[in-house]
């Protein structure tokens, strides 16, 4: 069990890179990390694998565009990217106009926009942008990362997908164990440095806890030297 101590405000997706990181320098790096949402994006997906050769499983935020979410309309993925020439070509065949990097959260986006001149005449325009006179516009991540999100979109539709991240399962009673056994939400010290002992301290009694409960669930208990005398002289201990 990893051990990753922060401040408070820090959010889950902030860690990944530091506990592969930290992995890596102990020559533990995982061949394969099976996440939730929280810990992984493209960028993330893609560094994890070209630096430490990690396949990040776990599925990527859903289109929340206004089309994909009624799943009716042309969202992102009815539109084709012409990464040479920076262009995307709409469901009705234009082509985009202009083509600018966006800084939205921290990640980069390329904004694909459509011109007013082939946007307001569309017999698609009501399936198409719900503005009423403006033209439609799209933004993709670079093209590394945007076939990373589309693939895994994709993928984690798929019940074979699923079936491979059900292994998961369990890992969240974990967490509740540690969060409700070992009262993980209140720290005893203050300081992170001191915080972190007590969270390695905790790992190692669920560790330790655990593996005496799967022992106890799998070895058959030996009998004692006075069961086994008893036993040969016909006696039977209840
Ligand atoms: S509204 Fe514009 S971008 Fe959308 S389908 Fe029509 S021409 Fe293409």
């Amino acid at each position: 069990m990893h051990v990753a101590t922060t401040i408070a405000p820090v959010q889950d997706g902030q860690l990944t890179e530091k506990i592969h990181d930290d992995l890596a320098t102990r020559r533990l790096a995982p061949a394969e990390h099976v996440v939730d949402t929280a810990y992984l994006s493209p960028a993330q997906i893609e560094r994890a694998q070209r630096v430490h050769g990690i396949t990040l499983l776990g599925p990527v935020l859903a289109n929340k565009s206004p089309q994909a979410k009624a799943h009716s309309g042309f969202d992102k993925t009815a539109f084709a990217i012409d990464w040479g020439n920076e262009q995307a070509i709409c469901p009705r065949g234009a082509t985009s106009v202009s083509w600018t990097e966006l800084h939205i959260s921290g990640h980069i986006y390329l904004q694909a926009r459509f011109a007013e001149r082939d946007c307001r005449p569309c017999p698609d325009r009501a399936r198409c942008t719900s503005s009423a006179t403006g033209s439609r516009s799209i933004a993709v991540l670079p093209q590394a990362l945007h076939e990373i999100q589309m693939r895994n979109r994709l993928d984690q539709q798929t019940e074979q997908w699923q079936r491979r991240y059900a292994i998961r399962a369990g890992i969240e009673s974990t967490l509740s164990q540690n969060v409700r056994a070992h009262g993980l939400r209140r720290s005893r010290y203050r300081g992170l440095t001191r915080t972190h002992v007590q969270h390695v301290l905790t790992a190692m009694a669920c560790n330790l806890s655990r593996l005496a409960n799967w022992h106890d669930a799998t070895s058959t208990r030996r009998a004692s030297r006075f069961q086994t005398l008893c036993t040969a002289a016909g006696f039977t201990i209840i």
